[in-house]
């Protein structure tokens, strides 16, 4: 059976801990179970368990997956994943939160296609603050000392504020893969100080959501002030 109570249940309880261990409300922090490469009826067990909002990272399997789905309507579902122009569209149909835009173009893209279907995006703007090469994201590897790197981020920001049927919650970026805790800690830490720096920056942009942490370091992306955590294989096992 594909039951996954357990898995969720222990994803929350993990949750909480982090939460209030730094004096954090709970509720304020959104759990998105990312499904990507998992078959409807695991999607539709997680359902069961609780899960409303669920992530997908490749625009195809969105679509059939929404589709299938559809009957399921509090669902919510999220984009996590690069983007290519060509394939925006399931997006603009199904998505309710894209959260890797990593270029003004695919945001424009994106505004346009959703006014012809008068819906709105809610997104994050994707930060590669690491600086690995397979990350994707506008380039932060050295904001606090790179003025030229807080420019292009505020310029791109700026435009994409002013893009109708696109709302800008806030920033997310991606920690290395099984780096040592203290190291995620600094990028996560990191990422909420360029978000503290561009609200400063763009007064009337009051985007301070952060996307921050996945199965194996979303703890620490609570503890360092993630609204919204990506939880695969936490959840669905291994892909
Ligand atoms: C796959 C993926 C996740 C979830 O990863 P797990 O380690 O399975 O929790 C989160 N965010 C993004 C962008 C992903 O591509």
């Amino acid at each position: 059976m594909a039951d996954k109570q357990n898995e969720v249940n222990q994803v929350q309880m993990r949750i909480e801990h982090a939460a209030q261990a730094v004096a954090r409300n709970p509720a304020e922090i959104t759990l998105v179970a990312v499904s990507k490469t998992k078959p409807i009826e695991d999607l539709v067990a997680a359902y069961e368990a609780g899960i409303r909002h669920f992530g997908e990272n490749r625009a195809e399997e969105l679509a059939e997956k929404a589709q299938a789905l559809q009957h399921l309507t509090d669902i919510h579902w999220h984009f996590i994943g690069h983007l290519q122009s060509r394939q925006s569209k399931p997006v603009a149909d199904y998505a309710e939160c894209f959260h890797a835009v990593d270029r003004v173009k695919i945001a424009e893209r994106l505004s346009q296609q959703l006014q012809e279907r008068e819906r709105t995006l809610a997104v994050y703007i994707e930060v590669n603050i690491s600086g690995e090469e397979n990350k994707g994201g506008f380039t932060g590897v050295d904001w606090e000392n790179n003025a030229e790197q807080r420019a292009v981020l505020q310029e791109a920001v700026q435009t994409i504020m002013a893009l109708p049927h696109l709302k800008i919650l806030g920033l997310m970026t991606m920690a290395p893969f099984r780096a040592p805790e203290a190291e995620i800690r600094s990028i996560f830490q990191r990422l909420r100080g360029l978000s503290v720096w561009l609200n400063q920056a763009l007064p009337t942009l009051n985007a301070h959501g952060l996307s921050m942490g996945m199965s194996g370091d979303f703890e620490i992306g609570i503890a360092e002030g993630a609204t919204c955590v990506r939880v695969g294989s936490a959840i669905f096992g291994g892909r």
